[in-house]
């Protein structure tokens, strides 16, 4: 299912507003330098008589500062709700204080899996590196942005990394579906799965498993390490890039940049039921107030909404006029050093060249634009899941030896300690002198039984620990999948 689609009404073209149907969208301008650029985009949408209906919702810094804590208020739910569609400036989020990050927030409370990130070069834009067209589809949802982070000892932090089968298939399916409907010709996967062979291993599986359903489209992946340095050094090698959250948010800031500016990308955020769209860079502090910052990014995410809303006339001028003001040299402070116009400045020379085409390039056009349906993700077959032990993570300042010395005496029947390990480094048995040891501790007990252990087995065993003093900061349960171990060795075994 697509977010709501509106057949354009062809007076929307004739300047006859008063019979327009309107649109409504929700419209957050956003904190820093978001009320100037959401001001200038709103400037070249009215311009160009986009028949939209702007529900002005404030979220951010105003709601986090008047004690909203998730920076969203109920009447902005409400407008977002309303109306389906949101056009966000950048929010700020404080430093401290417990707040959550609305952006995080907005994107996992709507269900918005899928982040759209174009980037093209601009050869009229100083720097702007020539023949990049690409663009990032990153997972919006999973990842280390679940925020689930604690402090386990006085040494040690953890942040989890959640992902599941069924996201990594909806985020590949919807790259896949996007290359087809924009006549992309390669779909590039990036994750660390040399490293995380259980998370990102699986995000990459998932691709080749999708890849291998569309011959028509050539494949490959990289380790987003050596990825994001061909993407700043070789950008023009890339056409459309899957990849997971993190590794999307930095690639497609790197993209921006290369390309010119982090000034000049915008995205779309695409869920079932809802969508926002945005800039991809933030708030820029160091500018705010001083009518000097880019809204080319919000432009570009106003666009990408209109072509989902089905509007891909308005669409389609506004992104010419851009392309053909840049060509004019008319141009931010971010992109040149002389003669630079403000915000409001550059949004003036869009909106009086609509109806203008670039000349050194294509214009643009979106009203062949295939609409992206939405995958349906197949449930999985039922596995048979057995529980085969537990790692028991332990705070305790000690020596390897003497931690696995005192384990073995209090364990009991019914297990076999396997390994400790100390920050994911295996340190017993066999473990070597050099490793640095801090105090945040890996047992890993495995049934002895070939059946699987019942719950009580390990309770009882988490109680003999307990009562011998030992400190548990958390246990991880170990389970067979359809015979399979769904746990990884400790490293250096
Ligand atoms: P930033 O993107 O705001 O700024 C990075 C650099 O890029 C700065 O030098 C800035 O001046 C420049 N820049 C950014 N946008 C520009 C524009 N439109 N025109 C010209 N120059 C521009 O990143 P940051 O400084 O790391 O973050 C500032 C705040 O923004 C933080 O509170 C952060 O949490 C927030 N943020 C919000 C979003 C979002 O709302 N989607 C995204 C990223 C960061």
């Amino acid at each position: 299912m697509l977010g709501p689609v509106h057949t354009p009404d062809p007076t929307a073209r004739s300047g006859a507003r008063a019979a327009v149907h309107r649109i409504p969208i929700a419209l957050a301008v956003g904190d820093g330098i978001g009320p100037e650029i959401a001001a200038a985009t709103r400037l070249v949408l009215e311009a160009a008589a986009a028949p939209l209906e702007f529900l002005e919702a404030t979220i951010g810094e105003r709601a986090y500062l008047g004690g909203v804590s998730s920076g969203i208020p109920e009447d902005a739910w409400q407008a977002i709700r309303t109306a389906g569609v949101l056009l966000k400036g950048p929010i700020t989020t404080p430093q401290g204080g417990g707040y959550k990050s609305v952006n995080v927030t907005l994107r996992k409370v709507l269900g918005l899996f899928a982040n759209v990130r174009p980037c093209t070069s601009h050869a009229c834009v100083p720097g702007s590196r020539p023949g990049i067209d690409l663009v990032v589809v990153r997972e919006n949802e999973e990842d280390l942005y679940a925020g689930i982070e604690h402090r386990q000892t006085p040494e040690t932090y953890q942040c989890l990394k959640l992902v599941t089968r069924s996201g990594c298939e909806r985020i590949v399916r919807y790259a896949f579906a996007y290359a087809l409907a924009n006549g992309r010709q390669r779909v590039t996967c990036m994750t660390k799965d040399n490293i995380m062979k259980m998370t990102d291993g699986l995000f990459h599986r998932v691709f080749d498993q999708v890849a291998a359903e569309h011959p028509g489209i050539a494949v490959d992946h990289h380790i987003i390490d050596i990825g994001a340095a061909r993407v700043a050094t070789r950008p023009e090698h890339y056409d459309v890039i899957v990849t997971m959250n993190l590794y999307g948010d930095i690639i497609s800031d790197i993209a921006a940049e290369v390309a010119g500016s982090v000034g000049m990308g915008g995205s779309a955020n695409i869920g079932a039921r809802a969508s926002m769209f945005e800039a991809v860079h933030g708030s820029a502090p160091d500018l705010a107030g001083k009518g000097v910052a880019n809204p080319s990014g919000m432009l570009q995410s106003a666009v990408q909404m209109l072509v989902h809303l089905g509007l891909p006339l308005p669409a389609e001028r506004i992104h010419n006029a851009w392309l053909r003001t840049l060509e004019d040299g008319v141009l931010t402070a971010d992109l040149t050093s002389s003669g630079a116009v403000s915000t409001l400045g550059f949004a003036e020379a869009v909106a009086a060249r609509l109806g203008q085409v670039p000349q050194t390039r294509a214009a643009v056009a979106y009203a062949a634009s295939a609409r992206i349906a939405l995958p349906d993700i197949a449930p999985l077959p039922v596995e048979l899941r057995e529980r085969v032990g537990i790692d028991i993570f332990l705070y305790q300042v000690v020596q390897p030896q003497d931690l696995a010395t005192r384990l073995l005496e209090v364990m009991g029947p019914g297990f076999a300690m396997t390994m400790i390990t100390n920050r994911g480094v295996k340190v017993w048995p066999d473990g070597h002198p050099e490793t640095l040891c801090t105090d945040h501790w890996r047992c890993r007990f495995l049934s002895t039984e070939i059946e699987a252990v019942p719950f009580a087995q390990i309770l009882a065993l988490i109680g003999r620990l307990d009562a011998a003093g030992f400190d548990i900061i958390k246990t991880e349960g170990l389970f067979r999948f359809a015979g399979k171990p769904g746990y990884s060795a400790g490293q250096g075994t």
